[in-house]
């Protein structure tokens, strides 16, 4: 049987055991990770995407909050790349409990977790599409977090500091001399190939899977409930900030901005089995439902895909758990030697994604201590190397680095061949800030798509310039739109109506023209 050696082998690679995996580089350790999958396909990668700032937990479940608000802090530095600081709300529809809010500042404000109540007006103004008839609202540093961008740091980090990084290769076996963990098998599921990876410490970071690689090491009990939940993305960002339910966890209390599309979220059922994720049709109402409470007219969107991830919910308790809303939200370390008599072996379950940093330090700090060596945590301050592809979370980049070369010659109006320069040019010459007199002089939007393709761009474009700022360009781009109905309207059928069908999905579907924050009034 072909083997590896190593000091360290971490089983899992979501963040959990990618962040483990690279605190053992740090630290100097040699160290092998397996997932019997790609990296991040557990429950890392089939999340809500939120970087909590323990808000949602401040009332119910304090330790969890607090550890969340201090491991948000130190992500947002050491991975700022995967992070995107949208801001959270949380807001009292007109269905929640508005009393509410006196208990969650008052468990903000102990768990460290900066908040300010902020007029409904002004969360209305920010987030125009929330319901109308909220009745209080608070700021709080939420934010949004890419995991496949985070796991891969993570791994990479590792990887450029010795770590050997093995997806797609499950483990079937646990080796044991004695009362010694002393590493597993694996297979490789793309090849077949097994191996023996020898080791002197095995970290079990399994997440939901936990209980069952601890069976395999012979410590039987270790009780991880799998609290299935499921997410819909809907087709454009309905809101720039997080806004939470301002409630106990309930269902479908979340939306999250993620690049171009939201997220609504979640549930909360136990599972018996961690592979198994149907979603139910019950499940996907109740979740557009929910939606519509926060976001009136939500169902009017395009609901672009359901899945579900599975909580690992560590409950060692020995009485039955009905309701898994009622395990904390905090992460669990089991040493076996201490549980079991079995040493060489940990398992660090439950937690959150936002606080994977935390879970992965106390692991190796109690590995360390059964190894008996001294070996600070660096992973407080070490940021993870930069990401390939530069920015992680805004299309501005890429979209910079293409326009540099396109800039010229680029086809605004495809119907009228008209290119970008021409554009430019004519908006200067004429002086004008109003896309219906460049009509006039370039027959923009007067061709077979009647602007459906090239007013969008144009609208851009004048922004661009420097002529008008965002809710200008915004006005000018109604304006222009109010005027070509005119002569649309009257002619609605046939291949006519078809294609103003599509011209409406671009320009409500994408753009969300009706909502676009409108220019303000100038002072009287
Ligand atoms: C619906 C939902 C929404 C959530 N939203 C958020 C959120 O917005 N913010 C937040 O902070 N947290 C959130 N969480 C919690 C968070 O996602 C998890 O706590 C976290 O991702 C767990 O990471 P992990 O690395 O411990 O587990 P996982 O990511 O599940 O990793 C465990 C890995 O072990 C591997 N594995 C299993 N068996 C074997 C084996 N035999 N051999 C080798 N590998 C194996 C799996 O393939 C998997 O990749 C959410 C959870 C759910 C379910």
């Amino acid at each position: 049987m072909p083997g590896l050696e190593t000091e360290v082998l971490v089983i899992g690679g979501g963040a959990t055991g990618a962040g483990i995996a690279w605190d053992c580089a740090l630290r100097g350790f040699d160290c092998v990770l397996v997932d019997a999958r790609d990296l991040a396909m557990g429950t890392s990668g089939r999340f809500h995407g939120l970087l909590h700032s323990g808000g949602r937990y401040a009332v119910k479940d304090p330790r969890s909050a607090r550890e969340c608000m201090e491991e948000n802090r130190i992500v947002r530095r050491i991975a700022a790349e995967a992070v995107e600081d949208t801001g959270g709300l949380f807001v009292a529809t007109p269905e929640d409990d508005p009393a509410y809010g006196d208990e969650f500042r008052l468990g903000c404000l102990q768990a460290g977790i900066p908040t300010e109540e902020i007029p409904v007006a002004e969360a209305l103004r920010d987030e125009p599409r929330l319901n109308p008839g909220l009745r209080r609202a608070f700021r709080v540093p939420d934010a949004g977090i890419d995991a496949w961008k985070l796991v891969w740091g993570l791994a990479d980090g590792a990887a450029q500091h010795g770590a050997r990084i093995l997806p797609y290769h499950r483990v079937t076996a646990i080796h044991r001399a004695g009362d010694t963990v002393t590493g597993a098998r694996v297979v490789d599921v793309v090849t077949g190939a097994e191996l023996d990876v020898h080791a002197r410490c095995t970290l079990n970071a399994s997440g939901a899977w936990a209980g069952q690689i601890a069976d395999l090491a012979g410590c039987h009990g270790v009780r991880v409930l799998a609290g299935k939940g499921i997410m819909i993305a809907m087709n454009h960002r309905l809101v720039n900030t997080v806004v939470n339910r301002l409630t106990m966890p309930a269902d479908g209390d979340i939306l999250v901005p993620i690049r171009t599309v939201s997220v609504i979220g979640t549930t909360d059922i136990k599972s018996e089995d961690p592979d198994a994720l149907a979603v139910t049709q019950d499940e996907v109402d109740q979740m557009l439902d929910d939606g519509e409470r926060l976001v009136p007219g939500f169902r009017d969107a395009r609901a672009l895909r359901v899945w579900a991830g599975v909580r690992p919910l560590f409950s060692d308790a020995k009485e039955e758990v009905d309701d898994t809303r009622d395990v904390s939200r905090s992460h669990t370390l089991l040493d076996h030697h201490a549980r079991d008599g079995v040493s060489g072996l940990f398992t660090i379950t439950g937690g959150k994604l936002t606080t994977f940093r935390l879970m992965a330090q106390d692991t190796v700090d109690a590995m360390c201590a059964q190894l008996g060596t001294a070996r600070p945590c660096r992973t407080r301050e070490a940021a993870l190397p930069a990401p390939a592809d530069g920015e992680a979370v805004h299309l501005g980049a890429r979209l910079r680095a293409k326009e540099e070369h396109l800039l010229d010659e680029q086809i605004v109006c495809e119907c009228e061949l008209i290119t970008r320069r021409r554009l430019e040019d004519a908006l200067r010459e004429r002086g004008t800030v109003n896309l219906d007199d460049v009509r006039r002089s370039l027959r923009l939007g007067m061709g077979p798509c009647q602007g459906g393709f090239c007013i969008p761009r144009a609208t851009g474009i004048l922004h661009g310039v420097g002529q008008l700022d965002g809710a200008a360009a915004n006005g000018a781009l109604r304006a222009f739109l109010e005027e070509r109905w005119k002569g649309v309207w009257p002619i609605l059928y046939g291949d006519q109506l078809r294609q103003a069908r599509l011209d409406d999905w671009i320009f409500q579907g994408l753009l969300d023209v009706e909502h676009l924050p409108e220019p303000r009034e100038a002072p009287a």
